[in-house]
């Protein structure tokens, strides 16, 4: 049974039931490395296995069932690795089927730099179930037509929630991916309301919300804020946009701070969430060991957060940052260790403090 009450604006649950998913690819080698950081944190928790996606569609003819939504349900949250998403128009992508049957409407991409250079640490707060990705397709012989379909209540919602990460009411005192900071934080609303109406709708709403809540704010072409997230990107604190657009921008972000493997995400509803690595189930590195586990840690220190125990996501967050600074990581991010070697390392870490 769920054991969440909110406290503070955080779901406090006091003995956690988590749904781990490894999924595909890399994400059965970078989930249990990130649980054996969670198991030196000493929480009392009950991991639930579930096995969803695309091994299990080839092996059963069914990437995820009705059973493993009851196992889900039955959870407080899901630590999600990753999982391949074939093109294969019969295979329904599995992600989008929990975040719609969840209602999983917030996504959340902290950027934060990891050491050297440039002092990069914004939050890319993407809308999660429309825009692109609202799934209404029309298919001709010589035409498909996609939909993108933005509205009041699913603007309204996203913006809501990135005026609360925008004040620190949300991820703990300042926000998620470890950023302590207190200020206010400027939200840059972007938008391709020049050529789109529909991006005007998402445009007057967020401004809407941004002005009733008090909160700094400036909106951008989502062009321009491509460019300049290359060439200024610490000026930015807090991006809010549409699904589609999010997608790419956070992939790129994920480039200015050193790649894939280090980038965290959550998906937020209102009763449930999922934690996932922003990067996908990597086939050319997988079973290598190669894979970097941080970017799944991280995304269990977001859920630690969620879960109300900001004390220990603080502890996983200065052990990455200890162990990254000691340059004990993956060969993607420049170094010569494994994904358990990393793991073990942040592990240790924790336990040294
Ligand atoms: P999928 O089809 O599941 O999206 P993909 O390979 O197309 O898989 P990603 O998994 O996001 O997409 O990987 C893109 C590139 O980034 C790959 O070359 C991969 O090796 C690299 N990469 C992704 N995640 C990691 C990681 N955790 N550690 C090291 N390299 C990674």
């Amino acid at each position: 049974m769920k054991a969440a009450k909110v406290v503070n604006g955080m779901n406090r649950v006091n003995r956690m039931k988590i749904a781990v998913v490894g999924g595909d690819g890399i994400g059965k080698e970078v989930v249990p490395a990130a649980l054996q950081v969670l198991d030196v944190l000493s929480l009392d928790i009950e991991k639930v296995p579930v096995e969803v996606g695309y091994g299990k569609w080839k092996r059963t003819g069914r990437a995820i069932t009705e059973d493993d939504f009851d196992l889900f349900r039955s959870c407080d949250c899901i630590f999600f690795g990753a999982i391949t998403t074939p093109p294969d128009p019969d295979y329904k992508s599995v992600l989008v089927q929990i975040r719609r049957e969840f209602d999983l409407y917030a996504n959340i991409r902290p950027v934060k730099g990891m050491g050297g250079g440039k002092n990069i640490n914004f939050t890319i707060v993407r809308e999660n179930t429309e825009g692109m990705y609202s799934g209404v397709e029309q298919v001709f012989p010589d035409a498909v037509h996609s939909t993108r379909v933005i509205t009041r209540k699913g603007s309204e919602r996203i913006a809501e929630y990135a005026c609360l990460l925008a004040s620190g009411d949300r991820g703990g005192s300042g926000g998620w991916g470890g950023d302590r900071r207190k200020h206010l934080k400027r939200l840059t609303i972007v938008h391709k309301a020049n050529i789109l109406q529909s991006c005007r709708l998402f445009r007057e709403v967020c401004i809407g919300v941004a002005d009733r809540r008090g909160i700094p704010w400036e909106d951008m072409l989502v062009d321009a804020t491509a460019h300049r997230l290359v060439l200024d990107p610490e000026r930015f604190e807090l991006i809010v946009t549409t699904n589609l657009f999010g997608d790419i921008l956070s992939d790129m972000a994920a480039a200015l701070i050193g790649g894939l493997g280090l980038c965290a995400s959550a998906n937020i509803g209102e009763n449930y969430a999922l934690f996932e690595p922003v990067h996908g189930s990597a086939p050319d590195i997988a079973g290598k060991g190669l894979a970097n586990p941080i970017a799944a840690i991280l995304s269990l220190a977001m859920m630690l957060k969620w879960c109300g125990r900001a004390e220990e996501s603080d502890a996983v967050h200065d052990a990455v940052s200890r162990v990254t600074a000691a340059g004990i990581v993956t060969p993607d991010f420049g170094g010569r260790c494994s994904t358990m070697e990393v793991a073990e390392a942040v592990a240790a870490a924790i336990e040294e403090r």
